[in-house]
C-alpha cells in the first residue's frame, strides 16, 4: 500500500512539473504574439540599411588626384593606386585604382580622409561571389552606382528595424502607433517637417 502511495505521489509531482514547463512554453509563445516579427525572408524581403551604413565603396576616377592618402590611412594599406609621373607636365597620371573587398574591413578611414571626396560608402551589402578574386574591384567596378533595395520592384523592402526614433535601439520598445514606425526615410522627413512647422505655429501664437 505504501509503495502505491509513493508511486501516486511521484506521478503527481511529475505531472505538475510537466504542466509547469508547458505553461512556461506557452507564456513565451504568447509573449512573442505581442511583438512585431524580426525575421526577414531574404532575398524576397530586404532591410533598408540605416542612414550611415558602411557598405561597398563608390569611387570617382575623375576626382582622384592619386595622392595615396587613402592607402596611408587604411589599417591594411589596401587601396592600390596605380599612377605614373608625366615628365612633361610633372604631374601624376592615374592609370588604375582598386580595392579588394575580400580584405576590406569597411572601417571608412579612406572615405573620411580622401581630400577630394572621391570615395564614399554606399548602402550596398550584397557582395557574395563564388570566386574571391571577383571581390577585387577596379576603378570601373568601384565607379558603378550602388543598387538600392527600395528601387528593386522584385524585392519587398522592410523598414521597421531601421528608421527608429532617436535614442531607441530596440524595435520592440516602441509602440506601433509611433508616427515614425514603418515609414520610409522620405516619409519620416515629411513627418518631421510637418511636426516642426506645427511647433513653430504654436510658438508664434
Ligand atoms: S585619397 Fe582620394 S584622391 Fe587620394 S588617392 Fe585615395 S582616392 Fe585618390
Ligand atoms: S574601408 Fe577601411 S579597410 Fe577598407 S579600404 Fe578603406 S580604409 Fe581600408
Amino acid at each position: 500500500m505504501k509503495d502505491f502511495f509513493q508511486k501516486v505521489n511521484s506521478y503527481v509531482k511529475e505531472a505538475f512539473g510537466a504542466s509547469k514547463y508547458l505553461f512556461d512554453g506557452i507564456t513565451v509563445t504568447f509573449d512573442h504574439l505581442k511583438r512585431r516579427p524580426v525575421t526577414v525572408q531574404y532575398p524576397y524581403e530586404k532591410l533598408i540599411p540605416s542612414e550611415r551604413y558602411r557598405g561597398r565603396i563608390h569611387y570617382e576616377f575623375d576626382k582622384c588626384i592619386a595622392c595615396e592618402v587613402c592607402v596611408r590611412v587604411c589599417p591594411i594599406n589596401l587601396p592600390v593606386v596605380d599612377w605614373v609621373m608625366n615628365k612633361e607636365t610633372k604631374k601624376k597620371e592615374l592609370r588604375n585604382y582598386s580595392i579588394d573587398f575580400g580584405a576590406c574591413i569597411f572601417c571608412g578611414n579612406c572615405v573620411e580622409y580622401c581630400p577630394t571626396n572621391c570615395l564614399s560608402m554606399t548602402e550596398e551589402y550584397e557582395l557574395a561571389t563564388f570566386d574571391r578574386h571577383n571581390l577585387n574591384f577596379d576603378n570601373v567596378a568601384l565607379g558603378r552606382l550602388p543598387t538600392n533595395v527600395t528601387s528593386d520592384p522584385t524585392v519587398k523592402s522592410l523598414k521597421e528595424l531601421t528608421y527608429l526614433p532617436k535614442g531607441v535601439m530596440d524595435p520592440h520598445d516602441i509602440p506601433s502607433s509611433d508616427p515614425r514606425v514603418g515609414k520610409l526615410p522620405e516619409e519620416v522627413l515629411d513627418w518631421m517637417k510637418s511636426s516642426e512647422s506645427k511647433e513653430e505655429a504654436t510658438v508664434v501664437k
